[in-house]
């Protein structure tokens, strides 16, 4: 499919990723550790009836060895290993602190590693990590277990340890493989090196490999972006990534090293952007949404398909919505219909588990209007298709009548070709799907109270 430019350029606004509804902007401070633990205390209840899908556990492992410039990440950057040992520790309250509210043997059908560079860790300190969260929760036998892999901390013996381990899918953060772009933004690894580590997951068994893409970094031209779509699509990753950079040196402190005169101009974005999607497809994947492509045996492209995908704090998922148990400073979780937050700071978190204290700084419960609000926006992301009769049953509510301005706003989308509406739904059309954050954008209530949207990043 060819998207023209006018139409990029246009829709090409800051928006939310929408791995959660509210966003984590609209958190407040008045939501604690009580309100965490009265969320657990319900789902406890519900387990003990039966009435829970099974948990989502997301773990963030903090620090860094060197900075990455472009990084938007809540990390912590030292080389200083033995700071990992105080953090483990605390790791290990904040799983008894769950335990105690939900019981031992929750069972977990999904599992992340995220950070951070959790592979900062050593092996060892990855079984120990491991083999506490395994006497906590039940990992499920068809478990979807995932880990961050920073190519510069891994090698294809660790790979296999961490398959050992229990991990049976890999993301691998490339960004680009252009050597003047890497030392642009301090972050350099060779092409060899990551397919070496991708042919070694591929033979050790990795149920599926996931690879991080950059567009929009310093030195970047579409000619060498265009090389290094290339150059990833010729690995085979089964799931791509392709996110889009935002430059916040204001918010995020690494990327004031970025010399911003290197940045490509707006239209080079653009055309990168439109030679990855062209590029991807051309090398047989599959357009999942958003930023993410897969291959078409892969689950998640089965999943489109089907209308089965959802979305969670990881991105795409192929997991129906499950709770999820956050670990580790600044972690987001969900449970029931809240969202909460970890303290940012380890001087803050590791407090709060001194103390035996969930370290909850924020978060919210969702009200009425956010629930039906966030399962039109999840339709649009996930299904491209709002079904009316389906959420006016589950909501009480008339579409026509609770959303009657929002359908007034999609009418330009429609003209435009990337929605179409009629009496009983409101489906995404294939244009639509590479612009399907501004259409869910219609529906967020906060963003249209709000001018302050250049705290996102662009919406493609
Ligand atoms: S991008 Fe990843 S590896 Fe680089 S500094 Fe940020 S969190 Fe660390």
């Amino acid at each position: 499919m060819v998207i023209p430019d006018s139409l990029l350029r246009r829709l090409d606004v800051p928006g939310p990723r929408y791995t959660s509804y509210p966003t984590a902007d609209r958190f407040v401070e008045a939501f604690g550790p009580e309100d965490y633990r009265q969320a657990l205390r319900q789902r406890a209840a519900g387990a003990r009836v039966g009435g829970v899908p099974p948990l989502s556990i997301y773990v963030h492992i903090p620090f860094c060895e060197s900075v990455c410039y472009y990084c938007a990440c809540n990390k912590i950057v030292t080389r200083h290993h033995e700071r990992a040992a105080e953090y483990l520790h605390a790791l290990d309250t904040e799983i008894d602190l769950h335990v105690a509210e939900l019981g031992a043997g929750q069972p977990v059908s999904q599992m992340h590693f995220g950070g951070g560079t959790p592979t900062f860790l050593t092996d060892q300190e990855l079984e120990g990590l491991m083999a506490s969260l395994q006497r906590a929760f039940k990992l499920m036998p068809d478990a979807e277990v995932s880990i961050e892999v920073d190519p510069r901390t891994a090698s294809p013996d660790r790979l296999q340890r961490l398959h050992d381990m229990g991990f049976n899918r890999l993301s691998f953060g490339i960004q680009d493989f252009d050597p003047d772009v890497q030392k642009a933004v301090h972050r350099v690894q060779s092409y060899e090196s990551v397919r070496d580590l991708i042919h070694a997951a591929r033979a050790i068994g990795y149920d599926s490999i996931n690879a991080d893409l950059i567009y929009g970094l310093p030195l970047q031209t579409a000619v060498s972006f265009e090389r290094t779509v290339s150059q990833v699509a010729a690995l085979r990753p089964d799931r791509i990534a392709l996110y889009s950079y935002a430059h916040l040196p204001e918010r995020f402190k690494p990327q004031r090293r970025i010399d911003s005169s290197q940045l490509p101009p707006p239209d080079t974005r653009l055309r990168m952007l439109g030679g990855a999607i062209g590029g991807f497809l051309g090398y047989g994947y599959s357009y999942i949404g958003m930023d993410h492509f897969a291959l078409p045996t892969d689950a998640l492209a089965q999943a489109k398909r089907q209308g089965r995908l959802h979305r969670n704090f990881q991105g795409y998922s192929t997991q129906p919505d499950c709770d999820l148990v956050a670990l580790g400073v600044s972690a987001i979780g969900r449970m029931g219909s809240t969202y909460s937050q970890n303290a940012k700071t380890l001087p803050e978190y590791y407090d709060a588990l001194h103390q035996r204290q969930f370290p909850t700084v924020r978060g919210l419960a969702a009200t009425r209007d956010d629930l039906v609000r966030r399962a039109v926006i999840m339709a649009i992301m996930c299904q491209g298709l709002v079904e009316f009769e389906s959420i006016e049953l589950a909501h009480l509510i008339n579409m026509r009548e609770y959303f009657g301005a929002e359908l007034e706003r999609l009418a330009p989308l429609a003209a435009e070709g990337l929605v179409e509406i009629d009496e009983r739904s409101i489906q995404v059309t294939a244009l639509g799907w590479y612009f399907v954050r501004g259409i869910a954008m219609v529906f967020d209530r906060y963003i249209h109270a709000d001018q302050t949207r250049a705290r996102f990043s662009r919406i493609i």
